[in-house]
């Protein structure tokens, strides 16, 4: 047992409820809770892309009070000034690492470069008052005519009250200067007259404007009232409910019925996103409904507005009485959560992936909403294959809405034969003559149009046309994606960037060509194509910045552009009424990547794209261009056939044995050293093959085999749903211990993933 050293908080800040949850997290997903922990708590996180630094006054730090792990950093640090945690691991043991950064950055020998672990401090405002003394008339008489003389002051304190009567609330010291014009000078001599008072009160970091503070009621379609019905009949069983309800169906409305309810009760509500750029749509909608109740929680807030939301919710304040996020929203502090929305629950982006604790939110959520007793209810137009069939099991409720909202067509959706198209020379750029006439009569409509395109940069291989040499990147076995606007070829794995080549690496040629294509290179195809009209662009490239998603939508949604650009960020539940036309560039490279999932994926991002279109009353059109328009799921898509797909991708995973018909769990080891890492990975393999009656698949590589000069290995055991999941592994840690008693093996490093997707 160590001392006390200091008491941070004067309250718990975490609830019996919420620990429970991060215990199933770390129990389920096969990570510690400590990597939980340090995944929700908004402050303490220490990333492994973190950089580290000395601080200005190193003298306070007694050298002989340090281990020698410690004082090797601090040695490293006075040579280069500032370190990676993750370079640190050359220099010590990588599993100690953190601990140890931690241990020095408690000491305060070290900082960390990010803000992230600055003490939360509170926004405090200034405001004004008059002293209590002057409250009479007739003090007030008196004063007045004592500040006859002081012209200034008198009328500062004229224009006090004419603001306090205008307001009438308190008066903040910046709005008053603001309103009087009257300096600080005179304000502060008041205040040394003892004649104002100026006081401080915490503020909120985190303000929406409300655009519409009238509560509009909802009244819902009779298809909507349908699915109400259906939904409350399934909370009656305690069921979980899926809300399957086509594009543009009106599933949001749904929603707000039951936030509706659930907050005249005075619980919580969580509603999860999978993608920030869906927040400020939403934000707007239910601001519309429920004012201020409303706070966000992602990961582009800061840490003190985090911690402003954490508090708020842990309180019970109702400025957080619907928490809109992502994923980590989950693991907030409800203290009497009544529902969860899980809306678009199809989206992989719902799983983590690194680092740990690698969790699926949509099962989270329903673990969340037992320990709650809530209500949940997972909404798609194209559901996950497990959800679908967890309806056809029973285990989860359905409520169905097959029609859009108003009776509102779907679009109607095209397959362009491009390999024909190219044959006959029909083809400009990457654009088929069809999807140019389409796009042509669009704009002359002043409609707007969408493309998609699932690659960003401009070209994602540059390779020479003499012998065949593709630029890789140094340190993953990937090719490195070139970017023109900053005229780069840049690692989409690890970030490695460098001036594009004017002579091949290999044979010296000046003959370096690009093969394929991403959105970048769309736009600038099309400010040739239509050089009068304004086409804007949505991937990670020009989405960085805090409010970068906001800007683009608020754009597109004003109409400031005239044709959006982007990738799967533009396919997801944004509703835009102009759309008439949405162009697929190119389905093939959705279609044929090496994953089990990639039909089923492929059919939910043409469905949810294509679903932007023609919202309202005229019919929109998808133009899907392809060099395989016989391929089965293109055909599912344009008729919109979601069971078809649902029933023939069940039975290949049943076939095949892959979820939902077993649990997956992915181990994956990382290592250096090639050589070690295969040793290593065939020990694991062949222990689990010993020791487990499962299927252990592997050890094999994935499709990038290095990545951060990592080499990869990754073993598949695939559990049958019938089978004890905990049993297997208890059974895979009791491995993992033996191989972490091998010293050879000691540098490796081993990844679990649960229900990887
Ligand atoms: P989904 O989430 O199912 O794609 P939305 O909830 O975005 O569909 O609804 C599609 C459109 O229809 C939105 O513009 C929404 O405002 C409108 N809408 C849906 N239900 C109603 C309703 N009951 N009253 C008025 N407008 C509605
Ligand atoms: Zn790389």
């Amino acid at each position: 047992a160590k001392e006390i050293h200091q008491l941070l908080d004067d309250e718990p800040i975490v609830t019996e409820i919420q620990f429970k949850h991060w215990q199933w997290i770390a129990d389920y997903y096969m990570c510690t809770l400590g990597e939980v922990v340090r995944g929700a708590l908004p402050g303490s996180f220490l990333l492994e892309s973190e950089t580290l630094v000395l601080p200005n006054k190193l003298d306070q730090v007694d050298e002989a009070l340090l281990s020698d792990n410690e004082f090797l950093i601090l040695e490293a640090l006075r040579h280069q000034s500032s370190l990676k945690i993750d370079e640190i691991s050359k220099i010590i043991d990588r599993k100690r690492v953190l601990p140890i950064v931690n241990q020095l950055v408690q000491k305060q020998a070290i900082l960390l470069k990010e803000t992230l672990h600055e003490q939360y401090r509170p926004k405090m405002e200034k405001y004004l008052r008059l002293n209590r003394a002057y409250e009479s008339e007739a003090e007030l008489e008196r004063l007045l005519e004592k500040l006859a003389r002081a012209q200034k002051q008198s009328q500062a304190l004229l224009a006090f009250f004419q603001l306090k009567s205008q307001q009438k609330s308190r008066v903040k010291v910046n709005d008053f200067v603001k309103f009087s014009g009257i300096s600080k000078a005179v304000i502060k001599a008041l205040i040394d007259k003892e004649i104002f008072e100026s006081y401080e009160i915490r503020a909120d970091r985190v303000q929406f404007d409300v655009n519409s503070k009238e509560v509009s009621q909802i009244e819902l379609s009779a298809q909507q009232e349908k699915a109400v019905v259906d939904i409350k009949g399934n909370f009656e069983n305690d069921k979980v409910c899926l809300l399957y309800g086509v594009t543009s169906s009106g599933k949001t409305e749904v929603y707000l019925k039951f936030i509706n309810e659930v907050i005249e009760t005075g619980k919580q509500v969580l509603y999860l996103l999978p993608e920030i750029a869906l927040t400020s749509q939403l934000i707007n909608r239910l601001m519309a409904y429920f004012g201020n109740k409303i706070a966000v929680y992602h990961s582009k807030y800061s840490l003190n507005e985090r911690v402003e939301v954490w508090n708020n919710v842990l309180h019970g304040n109702d400025k957080a009485q619907v928490i809109v996020g992502t994923r980590s929203a989950l693991l907030l502090p409800f203290t009497h959560l009544g529902l969860i929305v899980v809306d678009e629950e199809h989206e992989s982006s719902f799983k983590q992936f690194d680092p740990a604790p690698r969790y699926h939110a949509r099962d989270a959520a329903i673990v969340l909403s037992n320990l709650h007793n809530s209500k949940c209810i997972l909404g798609s137009a194209t559901p996950s294959l497990e959800t679908f069939f967890n309806t056809k099991s029973k285990k989860y409720g359905i409520a169905q809405m097959l029609r859009r909202y108003g009776d509102v067509l779907m679009p109607e959706i095209e397959l362009v034969d491009i390999k024909e198209a190219t044959r006959k020379k029909r083809m400009k750029g990457h654009f088929s003559e069809q999807l140019l006439e389409e796009i042509s009569n669009c704009l002359a409509e002043k409609e707007q149009v969408i493309l998609f395109q699932n690659r960003r940069g401009f070209a994602p291989i540059v390779e020479c046309t003499t012998c065949g040499h593709a630029t890789q990147c140094p340190n993953c076995d990937v090719s490195l994606t070139y970017h023109q606007h900053r005229n780069q070829l840049r690692c989409h794995y690890c970030g490695y960037h460098m001036s594009l080549l004017q002579s091949c690496q290999a044979c010296g040629n000046n003959t370096l060509d690009t093969k394929g294509f991403g959105t970048e290179q769309i736009q600038e195809e099309l400010l040739k194509l239509f050089p009068e009209y304004r086409i804007g662009r949505m991937d990670l490239d020009t989405t960085r910045g805090k409010y970068a998603y906001e800007k683009i939508i608020n754009a597109f949604e004003q109409q400031e552009f005239d044709i959006l650009v982007g990738t799967q960020m533009v396919t997801k539940g944004l509703d835009f009424r102009n759309v008439a036309l949405v162009g697929i560039m190119n389905a093939d490279s959705l279609l044929n990547f090496p994953d089990y999932r990639s039909h089923e994926r492929g059919f939910q991002l043409m469905t949810q794209v294509a679903g932007r279109a023609g919202r309202t009353e005229k019919r929109g059109k998808v133009l899907i261009q392809t060099y395989n328009p016989y391929h089965q799921i293109l055909h599912q898509v344009s008729n919109y056939d979601y069971k078809k797909m649902f029933s023939e991708q069940l039975y290949e995973r049943e076939q095949f044995k892959y979820p939902p018909h077993v649990r997956i769990i992915r181990i994956t080891l990382k290592d250096k050293d090639y050589n070690k890492l295969n040793e290593a990975s065939d020990w694991f393999a062949s222990s689990l093959r010993n020791v487990l009656k499962v299927q252990v698949l592997g050890p094999e590589y994935p499709t990038v085999a290095r990545i951060r000069n990592q080499y990869l290995k990754n073993i598949l055991i695939k559990i049958n749903t019938t089978e004890s999941i905990t049993r297997i592994k208890n059974s895979i840690r009791r491995i993992e211990n033996s191989f972490n008693a091998i010293s050879q093996y000691r540098s490796i490093r081993l990844v679990y993933d649960v229900d990887h997707i």
